[in-house]
This record gives structure tokens, C-alpha cells and sequence, in this order.
């Protein structure tokens, strides 16, 4: 008999569980915050690892798909000084797949294919141990009773309670985003200094990074070291206020960090949280988490990659079958925890030395990850 599995979360963890194990033909309820796909802006670019992300998408059946949408020309990478003077100028090479950009939107896309979201679903509560399964309550007052719940609902998530007492900390930076549409039209100068990827600008205790997306659209991260309640005399409402407040903390810097503050139009407001380095729990049968909802870490290029990972690897042992599915959960578990511990400590420390006392850190770090 087939077992009534649920995953709640349609962002990268849970759409790649879903799609690996509908590759299988194993049926599962995808169950969905967002009233609609669209709901919220998707969010920016993402690069995907040779071995992480895009082996997930491998797993999917989704890899030949990916290639022809991603950006592998978008892993080109920048750095200046605060006076605009250029420190590195990495470019791939023609053939280099290690980790390319794809939009979120367009990856979302991607993973949704065929399956049939149930939207508007929140989640509020899990229940193990129930007469009949792993309970759901959901925020409308319905209930549902499944075998297997996956919790891939985020850093603030909902399912997590179930196993374990962890909530997510304040890393004490906070980013502010703000974007520009059709750039190579309306600020060819800016375009040109963004390039096909990204630059990154490090200053003390702050830095600036701006990411070519596809479209001509350009995202920009403003990201300093604060107290949790720096905007306690700020309208975070009022995109002039907010636009204020950032030329104030990058007063100085180069005149094309000062232009793309001026011309962003609306400001997002993302403070850095984190879950614990090594987060696990007590394995509760019939329940577990994939992705944020997991390890939370700092936004440096691991967190959707392992998500997606996470997700194809897991949705692979369901459907394979175990005599013990329960048992193959533990095991799977153990080595989710140990891959994203390790991941953990590298962006936490990476946070550091990016938004940091000494900027030299932060080019140390690069010179150190990027291939020469
Ligand atoms: C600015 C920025 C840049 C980043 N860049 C990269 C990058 O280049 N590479 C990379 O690997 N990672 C990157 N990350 C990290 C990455 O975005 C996350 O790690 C990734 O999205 C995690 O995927 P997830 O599916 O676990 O969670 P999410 O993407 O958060 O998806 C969770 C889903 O669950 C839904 N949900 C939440 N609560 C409920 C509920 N109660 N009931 C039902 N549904 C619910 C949400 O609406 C959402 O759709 C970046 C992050 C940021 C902020």
C-alpha cells in the first residue's frame, strides 16, 4: 500500500522532493502557504552547484531543462574598493557549470511542471503519534492525517516545533534589497560595471553586492553589521526614508553604490537569522524537515542548493521502498545533518569575514574559494 505522504512548502526543498518522488510515480500532497504561485515577488537569482543543486535536478530529470534556462555566464564576479577601484574581475570560462544562475521564478517553474499544488494550505501545527498517522492542523481549522510529513516550510517554520525547540537567531547583520529593471537600457553605465554576474563592494562592517538577474533586472543587497532595532526611528514603509537612511551608512563610497541606492524603488527589509551550527533532534518517526526549515544558514550560496539536495535524496528513498522506511529516515537524517553542519560553519564563517571589521577578510575569503 502507498503511504500518504505530505510536504509543506512549495520553495526549493519541497518542490524537488515532490518532483523526484512524482518521477517515481509515488503520489504526494504538496501543501502551500502562498495563496498562488505569484503570491509574494519570487526573489532574486540563485546559482546551483555541480554536485548539490543540479544533481538534484539530475535526480528530477530536469538537468538538460536547466542548462538551457540557467546563466553560466552569470558566475562572473567583481570586487572593488569603496572608491570604485577594481580589486578582481573573475570571469568563467566558456564551458564552466560549476554553479550558474537561474532566476527564482524561472526555477520555481521548473520544479512545478505537472505537479498539483494545493494552495492557500497553511500549516499551523504537527502532531505526531496521532491514532492515524501525523496530524496536520491547518490556520483555517481543517485537519489531515498523513503517514509522512515533510516539514520544507522555511525558517520560520511550522513543523519544526514537532521535533525539536530550536528558533532561529539574529547574526546581527541585517541586508535591505531594493532592485532596478531594464539596467542595460536605463543605466547602460551600471549595466556595464555589473556585468554578466555580479559585484560585490567591502567596506567596514558593510558591504554591498548586486546580482544580475535575467530580463536586464539587477538586485541589490545593502548589508551592514546593526543591532536588531537600528529602524526603531525609521518608517521601513517609507522607500525615501529607508533610501536616506542607506546613503547615510554608505556615505563615501563609490558613486555607483550612491546611484543604485537612488534609483531602487522599493527597499525589503531582510534581517540575517540562522539557526544553530549543527541543529538536529530526536528522530520522531513520521516526521522530518528538509532545507531552512532544517539549518537556516547564512544566504551564501548554499542554503537552496542544499534544500534541493536534501529533497531529491530523501524523495529517492521513499521511493525505492525500504522494508524499514523508518529506519532509512534516521539514516537519511544522520547524513543531512552531518552535510549541512559542515555547510553551516563555512557560510557563518563566511558571514563573518564578508561583513566585517577588516575588509581584507572578505577578499582573503574570495581569493581563497574562487579558482584562479
Ligand atoms: C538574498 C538571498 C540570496 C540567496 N542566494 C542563494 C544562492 O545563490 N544559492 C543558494 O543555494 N541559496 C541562496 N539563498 C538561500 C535560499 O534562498 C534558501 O536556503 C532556500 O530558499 C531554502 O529553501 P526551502 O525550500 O528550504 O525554504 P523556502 O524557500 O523558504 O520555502 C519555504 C516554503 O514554505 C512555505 N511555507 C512557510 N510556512 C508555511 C506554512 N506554515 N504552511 C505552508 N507553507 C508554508 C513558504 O511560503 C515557502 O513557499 C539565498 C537567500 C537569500 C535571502
Amino acid at each position: 500500500m502507498r503511504r500518504r505522504i505530505a510536504v509543506v512548502g512549495a520553495g526549493p526543498a519541497g518542490l524537488t522532493f515532490a518532483r523526484v518522488l512524482h518521477r517515481h510515480d509515488h503520489p504526494v500532497t504538496v501543501l502551500e502557504r502562498d495563496a498562488a504561485p505569484d503570491a509574494r515577488p519570487p526573489g532574486g537569482t540563485l546559482d546551483l552547484q555541480e554536485k548539490l543543486g543540479q544533481r538534484a535536478l539530475d535526480k528530477a530529470g530536469l538537468l538538460a531543462e536547466f542548462r538551457a534556462l540557467s546563466r553560466p555566464e552569470g558566475q562572473a564576479m567583481r570586487i572593488l574598493d569603496t572608491d570604485g577601484t577594481v580589486l578582481r574581475d573573475w570571469r568563467p570560462g566558456p564551458d564552466d557549470q560549476a554553479h550558474p544562475e537561474i532566476d527564482r521564478r524561472q526555477l520555481r517553474d521548473l520544479l512545478l511542471g505537472p505537479l498539483d499544488v494545493q494552495w492557500g494550505r497553511a500549516v499551523k501545527e504537527v502532531v505526531p503519534g496521532a491514532r492515524d498517522g501525523v496530524l496536520i492542523h491547518f490556520a483555517d481549522g481543517r485537519q489531515e492525517t498523513f503517514d509522512l510529513v515533510i516539514g520544507a516550510d522555511g525558517a520560520w517554520s511550522r513543523v519544526r516545533p514537532a521535533l525539536s525547540p530550536a528558533t532561529p537567531h539574529y547574526t546581527g547583520v541585517t541586508a535591505v534589497e531594493t532592485s532596478l529593471d531594464d539596467v542595460d537600457a536605463r543605466h547602460p553605465d551600471l549595466a556595464r560595471l555589473v556585468g554578466d554576474g555580479s559585484v560585490a563592494v567591502y567596506g567596514v562592517n558593510r558591504a554591498f553586492v548586486v546580482q544580475r538577474n535575467s530580463g536586464g533586472h539587477v538586485k541589490v543587497y545593502a548589508q551592514f553589521r546593526a543591532p536588531l532595532d537600528w529602524h526603531a526611528n525609521l518608517d521601513l514603509a517609507d522607500a525615501e526614508a529607508v533610501r536616506s537612511s542607506l546613503l547615510a551608512l554608505f556615505d563615501g563610497w563609490t558613486a555607483p553604490v550612491l546611484e543604485l541606492l537612488h534609483y531602487g524603488s522599493v527597499f525589503v527589509h531582510r534581517p540575517l537569522y540562522v539557526l544553530p551550527v549543527g541543529h538536529t533532534w530526536t528522530h520522531v518517526p513520521g516526521v522530518t524537515l528538509l532545507g531552512d526549515a532544517a539549518h537556516l544558514m547564512p544566504p551564501l550560496g548554499a542554503g537552496a542548493n542544499l534544500a534541493m539536495i536534501e529533497g531529491a535524496e530523501l524523495a529517492e528513498c521513499i521511493a525505492t521502498g525500504p522494508a524499514d522506511l523508518d529506519a532509512a529516515m534516521r539514516a537519511f537524517e544522520e547524513r543531512m545533518w552531518a552535510r549541512a553542519g559542515g555547510w553551516a560553519k563555512i557560510t557563518t564563517d563566511g558571514l563573518e569575514r564578508l561583513v566585517s571589521p577588516d575588509p581584507a577578510e572578505a577578499l582573503a575569503l574570495f581569493d581563497g574559494v574562487q579558482p584562479s
